[in-house]
């Protein structure tokens, strides 16, 4: 095929046998999000460029260098939605609904773009589920989103591959503190430091702490900790957080050089890691952003969040084989009709089924064939049962049920009786 007509390098479609295991996993997470009262909310793909240089930071990865930045036909600077916090509290102060305390407790779902080079894990474009929270200061709500993630590797049965790992970045106050004794530390050891880390050092020094440069983190064994620098708010509110993962019984492991990638967390922040994806081990990833809705011009509104990385979740489903039986089977009951007007009375006894049954997954066989071919379509379908209807059956009214997986003969059932013994041996999801 030329270059031209092939997908963009890190751009991937998801194949019809891909797409049960992703709806699979939406469909599990948009079940508990909605069970701990969660609503949510769609935003634009495209916003202002200018969006998200106020809200992720400049001075960093992200707005350096991965953002899908274009001009649009009336000269306006636009980007494709690099993450999704930045909209929706545009969103939010748009439409108001974080006015005067009201709280909100968010989730969206949707593709992201990033120009990052593609590997496994890594894409250009990949999906997020994110979740965002309003107008709670607590650590009680930082709490609850951490517990709400635990549940879901629970239910997804990934539990035991994941490890929570918690820190806390302090109020701007005292992180402004802790960044001051971080830069005069470092500069004493400006030489020794890998040439990204010089560059950060002056522009977004609490970023060298991510490096991963053998080097750097050498240098790094020394150097102040924030926990030290926490004013007393921060540390109450770190405290609080994990006396309600503890109650919980939720493990996590203190990571003093957790500061994620993105300029507007304060106070906590998290993040589940594996080791099953080799390097792209983070899965889901967040935080409290106390101040980041006053930055975007609105009043000052507490925020809590996290997004999940989709790609990586069906891996690990994948990885670990945690793919349930059920999402495999698309059909039950494949129909087969041999002639014109076996056609069109298996037509409307389909239509009456499906009636009675509405979510009863059959297929009608479409394109007519001879015997032979049909019932090999019924049995490529991974249908459990098929139904037949010729000359006999049509002179007969019946419809003849046939067992494709093996337990019993074939039986004649009447075209008034299909949906009731239907409903007695498939079970419907
Ligand atoms: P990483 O450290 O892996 O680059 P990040 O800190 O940039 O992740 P966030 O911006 O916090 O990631 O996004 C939340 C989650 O989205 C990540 O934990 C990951 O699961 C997923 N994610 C981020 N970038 C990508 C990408 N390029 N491809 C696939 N998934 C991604
Ligand atoms: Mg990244």
């Amino acid at each position: 095929m030329s270059k031209s007509l092939q997908a963009i390098r890190g751009m991937n479609d998801i194949l019809p046998e891909q797409t049960p295991l992703w709806r699979y996993f939406e469909g599990t997470v948009a079940r508990l999000l909605d069970n701990y009262g969660y609503k949510q909310i769609r935003m634009p793909i495209v916003e202002f460029t200018e969006l998200f240089k106020r809200s992720i930071g400049e001075v960093t990865d992200i707005v350096e260098k991965e953002m899908y930045t274009f001009e649009d036909r009336n000269g306006d600077s636009l980007t494709l939605r690099p993450e999704g916090t930045a909209a929706c509290v545009r969103a939010v102060l748009e439409h108001g609904i974080t006015g005067g305390g009201q709280v909100q407790k968010l989730w969206y779902i949707g593709p992201m773009f990033r120009h990052e080079r593609p590997q496994k894990g890594r894409y250009r474009q990949f999906h997020q589920i994110g979740l965002e929270v309003f107008n709670l200061d607590g650590p009680d709500i930082d709490a609850e989103l951490i517990i709400m993630t635990w549940r879901l590797w629970g239910e997804l049965g990934i539990r035991d591959a994941v490890k929570l790992e918690l820190n806390s970045l302090g109020t701007s106050e005292s992180r402004g503190r802790y960044r001051e004794a971080l830069v005069e530390y470092l500069s004493a050891h400006h030489d020794k430091l890998d040439e990204d880390s010089q560059r950060r050092l002056k522009t977004n020094p609490l970023r060298v702490l991510d490096t991963k440069n053998a080097d750097t983190q050498a240098v790094l064994v020394d150097a102040p900790k924030m926990a030290d620098y926490l004013d007393d708010e921060s540390r109450a509110h770190f405290e609080g957080l994990k006396a309600r993962l503890d109650a919980v019984g939720i493990p996590y492991v203190l990571n003093p050089k957790l500061v994620r990638g993105l300029d507007y967390y304060s106070k906590t922040v998290f993040e589940w890691v594996t080791h099953k994806l080799g390097a792209q081990g983070t899965v889901c990833a967040g935080g409290r952003y106390d101040g980041l809705v006053e930055q975007m011009g609105g009043k000052p509104t507490p925020g809590v969040g996290f997004a999940m990385g989709i790609e990586r979740l069906v891996l690990m489903l994948e990885t670990l084989e945690q793919i349930p039986e059920e999402i495999s089977r698309q059909v039950d009951v494949y129909l087969c009709a041999f002639g014109e007007e076996a056609e069109l009375a298996g037509l409307a006894l389909a239509e009456r089924v499906r009636d009675q049954l509405p979510n009863l997954r059959l297929q009608v066989n479409a394109g007519a064939g001879s015997f032979k071919s049909q019932f090999k379509k019924a049995d490529k379908s991974g249908a459990l049962y098929a139904l037949i209807l010729g000359d006999d059956e049509m002179a007969q009214q019946v419809v003849g049920f046939k067992p494709l997986r093996g337990q019993g003969e074939q039986q004649s059932i009447a075209w008034d009786a299909l949906a009731a013994h239907l409903a007695t041996c498939v079970v419907q999801g």
